[in-house]
């Protein structure tokens, strides 16, 4: 491991990337005086492109009560949330100029931030103590040795050893690659038949006739859907297109690649015309070819775990896949600074980690698929459903969202789970 690992550390942690799962464990567990941790990072800084990131109530609180993110904002001009005030998305049925009308509003709403905030609120939290972050640092696999321990290999041609890898290198993992490798449907990502295209334009760019709309709207319609919401000057959008899926499950262009916004509107010929003007004020549109991971029949292996979109990558439709990264980091944490983990007891507490996370996330990316083929009128069963009806089915679900106290419940599974598993691994002993 590099130097500046603690000497004193009960055990180390290796994190394989920077990224908002990553940077949320380190942080997390940057807390415990005890655990030397080391990120390393394949990009020469640890950043993000600067698009908006939506962030729920629980996961709000919890990174404001762990991480300071609320004061963070504060300290650069973005307000604390109103919860009670916000407006959650409206749905709003857009094909048909004729007969366009509002069918739900949801009453809850995430706090959309720039992401390079969220990342930059997290690296904060890890400098100093027993954290150290290495960048230019391309894991190209790992491989378990008898000692118990793992060594990481990088492209420089350079190694490092931990007790602990935790993979948290995004939907394109090389931890999951090298955890799977002998099948290749799990060990790669799928193209989920979505292609998210973002654009913005500025609300002074808008023809008189189509004002800007300040408010959270989902623009709906037969098979393609677009999301839109104020940040800042700006309204944000992403139009959500649904593509076949060749029979090979690959994707057969570049993930990600600019378009041409005409192209875009082009789709949205014939619909809602204040649609149309958002759509052309734009300057420059890229699109994303959404890949998921998964589902996944574990997220450990001996003394390597998945956090984050490595371990369920999923559609971005209900915002949450961020949040789920911070919420296996935070549970994996809790975790592994309990007194009684230590190097003999790292599996075990891997263990239990699986078995709170995976099944809990799992439903998370299901719900997230089936929102997205909702606001596409896509779910095959649900089709004669009036759309306002099936709208409320699907947000009954929404209320942890708001509730941070789901996150401490979960935790007393945890501590259920992590006693049964010690006294099974004591009785084996
Ligand atoms: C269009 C779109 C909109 C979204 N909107 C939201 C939203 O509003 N709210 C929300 O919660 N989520 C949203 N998501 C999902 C969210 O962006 C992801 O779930 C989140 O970024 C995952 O974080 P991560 O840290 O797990 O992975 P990543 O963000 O992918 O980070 C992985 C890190 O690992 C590094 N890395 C990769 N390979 C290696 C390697 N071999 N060696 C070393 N380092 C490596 C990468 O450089 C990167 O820094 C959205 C996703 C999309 C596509």
């Amino acid at each position: 491991m590099p130097e500046s690992s603690g000497n004193k550390a009960k055990f180390r942690v290796a994190v394989c990337g920077g990224g908002i799962s990553g940077l949320a464990l380190a942080a997390f567990l940057s807390k415990a005086e005890d655990i030397a941790v080391d990120v390393f990072e394949v990009k020469s800084e640890v950043r993000t492109i600067g698009a908006g990131i939506a962030i729920w109530q629980c996961y709000w609180d919890l990174l404001k009560d762990t991480v300071g993110l609320e004061a963070k904002c504060s300290a650069k001009g973005i307000p604390a949330p109103k919860w009670e005030k916000m407006e959650g998305p409206t749905l709003r049925r857009a094909d048909n100029p004729a007969n366009v009308y509002e069918f739900f509003q949801m009453d809850i709403s995430p706090m959309v931030v720039p992401r390079t905030m969220l990342l930059e609120s997290l690296l904060e939290e890890t400098t100093g103590g027993s954290c150290s972050i290495h960048t230019d640092k391309r894991l190209i696999g790992y491989s378990s040795n008898e000692d118990a321990t793992v060594t990481l290999s990088f492209a420089d041609g350079g190694s490092a050893v931990a007790d602990l890898l935790i993979g948290a290198d995004g939907v394109h993992s090389q931890v999951r690659e090298t955890m799977f490798r002998d099948v290749p449907t799990l060990a790669q990502p799928v193209f989920s038949g979505q292609l998210a295209t973002r654009l913005k334009c500025r609300a002074e760019d808008l023809p008189a006739e189509h004002p800007a709309h300040s408010r959270f709207l989902i623009w709906c319609g037969d098979g393609r859907f677009v999301t839109s919401n104020m940040v800042g000057e700006f309204v944000q959008m992403t139009a959500y297109d649904h593509v076949p899926v060749p029979s090979n499950g690959k994707f057969w262009d570049d993930w990600v690649k600019q378009v041409s916004v005409d192209t875009v509107s082009q789709l949205y010929t014939g619909w809602d015309p204040t649609l149309l003007s958002l759509l052309q004020a734009s300057r420059e549109a890229s699109q994303w070819a959404i890949h998921t991971v998964g589902p996944l029949p574990q997220f450990v292996s001996g003394n390597v775990a998945l956090v984050g979109d490595a371990a369920h990558a999923m559609t971005p439709h209900i915002g949450l896949g961020g949040g789920q990264g911070i919420h296996d980091a935070f549970v994996l944490s809790h975790i592994l600074t309990k007194p009684s983990i230590d190097r003999s007891t790292l599996t075990t507490a891997l263990s239990v980690y699986d078995r709170v996370r995976r099944p809990a996330s799992q439903r998370i990316a299901q719900w997230s698929l089936e929102c997205g083929l909702m606001y596409g009128f896509l779910l095959p069963k649900k089709r004669e459903q009036p759309p306002a009806s099936l709208a409320k089915e699907f947000y009954m679900r929404t209320d942890w969202l708001r509730n941070k106290n789901v996150l401490d419940s979960e935790l007393e599974l945890v501590q259920n789970e992590l006693k049964k598993a010690l006294q099974a691994q004591d009785e084996c002993s």
